[in-house]
């Protein structure tokens, strides 16, 4: 038998009103703070909760954040943190500035603290980073030997983020049960980057993450519309963070991420959706190539559709690519570095195109025979045009 493995950070708190009321939670572990956040996030939130540690008593040294996580930018504010002195490490903000603030504290083996700004991605409890080149293109993931002390998620400030944000952290969080139950099935590996396969503990997780999001999703949207935290949208918010989080990295990935990396071996407009966004079409496309039935099928469209996520070609601005295209991102789904290997049968290049191409029709199909009204309308999305992606 196989090694298991679960990993978490030390602590997850979440709260309205969180962020200031966190010195309690922040003194155990020293005074001299390197707050990490770009200057949109330091207009809605970096400069009052600066202001509230000042008053709490610690030093706090502000690091703006450049925009891009990658080596060099992670290499000049370790500098800043160095010759600060700085014991703690708190990255504010999105993914990015995140993923740079877990670089800066292994650097710098400082407290890390982490304080999302959008329930938008479920890489804020993981122990590694996205790294980028300066020019916005994926390098490489950093696992790093410590996950964060402290996780602080502000419900508040969640609610008064874009709605588009808390949506492509639902479809996020959606594909992690069924990446997780289809490595489990195949005995593949957890997203940890040092082996070991699934623990009970890890699909609980992620088992509890899919269920939460089926009862709760549409309430907490409607919640986030109107810039208000209900117990709908805490339940979501804990899904698409600590739930969704645990569960990628104790569960494991599979297809809908290979497929959403495919779509980087190309450039274009569908570059304008969200990490979330593409996930969704990539879930869709691992549904079908898993035979899901048409009865479940269609309740997963139905989830899709009403939230406003991309399910067909068109919205995802993919239906005028090339065959040399597709078959990039094929490829590129299919490289034997991609969590495909996870599943439990080998999946071609061939079949993530068809697959692209089935989930499409069979989502056309859905859509002119079911009258859904979407509770959002993303913007960014391609128009659908004709019955059927042949016509
Ligand atoms: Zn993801």
């Amino acid at each position: 038998m196989q090694d298991k493995m679960f990993v978490s950070p030390d602590k997850y708190l979440q709260g309205a009103g969180l962020l200031e009321r966190s010195a309690q939670y922040i003194s155990p572990f020293g005074n001299k703070i390197l707050l990490i956040s770009d200057d949109i996030v330091w207009e809605i939130a970096g400069d009052k909760f600066a202001k509230y540690l000042s008053n709490e008593g610690f030093t706090v040294k502000r690091a703006t954040f450049n925009g891009e996580s990658s080596a060099n930018e992670v290499d000049r504010i370790t500098d800043i943190g160095q010759s600060n002195k700085s014991e703690i490490i708190i990255g504010l903000g999105g993914g990015k500035t995140l993923d740079t603030a877990k670089g800066v504290s292994e650097n710098l083996e400082g407290t890390l603290i982490i304080a999302p700004t959008a329930a938008s991605a479920d890489a804020p409890t993981a122990g590694l980073s996205v790294i980028y080149t300066d020019d916005g293109v994926f390098d490489h993931y950093a696992y790093y030997k410590q996950h964060s002390d402290l996780v602080l998620m502000d419900t508040q400030v969640v609610a008064g983020a874009p709605v588009r944000t808390l949506i492509s952290g639902i479809a996020d969080a959606f594909a992690t049960n069924i990446e997780a139950k289809a490595t489990e099935k195949g005995f593949g590996a957890t997203f940890n980057g040092r082996g070991g396969v699934p623990t009970q503990a890890g699909l609980a997780i992620a088992s509890k993450c899919e269920e939460t999001l089926w009862k709760y999703a549409y309430e907490a949207v409607i919640s986030n519309q109107n810039k208000i935290v209900t117990p709908e949208l805490d339940k979501v918010v804990e899904a698409n963070t600590l739930l969704s989080g645990l569960g990628f990295e104790n569960g494991g990935l599979a297809a809908a991420h290979s497929i959403q990396d495919g779509f980087t071996a190309i450039s274009g407009e569908v570059h304008k959706l969200t990490h979330g966004e593409k996930v969704a079409f990539g879930t869709l496309v691992q549904l079908v190539l898993q035979e899901t039935p048409h009865e479940e099928l269609e309740k997963y469209l139905e989830f899709y559709t009403t939230l406003g996520l991309p399910v067909t070609l068109e919205q995802m601005h993919l239906d005028k690519i090339t065959d040399e295209e597709f078959t990039k991102i094929g490829e590129k789904a299919t490289d034997p570095n991609e969590t495909m290997s996870n599943m439990p049968f080998t999946v071609t290049s061939d079949m993530v195109i068809n697959g692209m191409k089935a989930a499409s029709a069979i989502a056309h199909q859905f859509i002119q025979t079911h009258d859904i009204k979407p509770l959002f309308h993303n913007p960014v999305l391609g128009k659908i045009s004709g019955p059927s992606i042949k016509d």
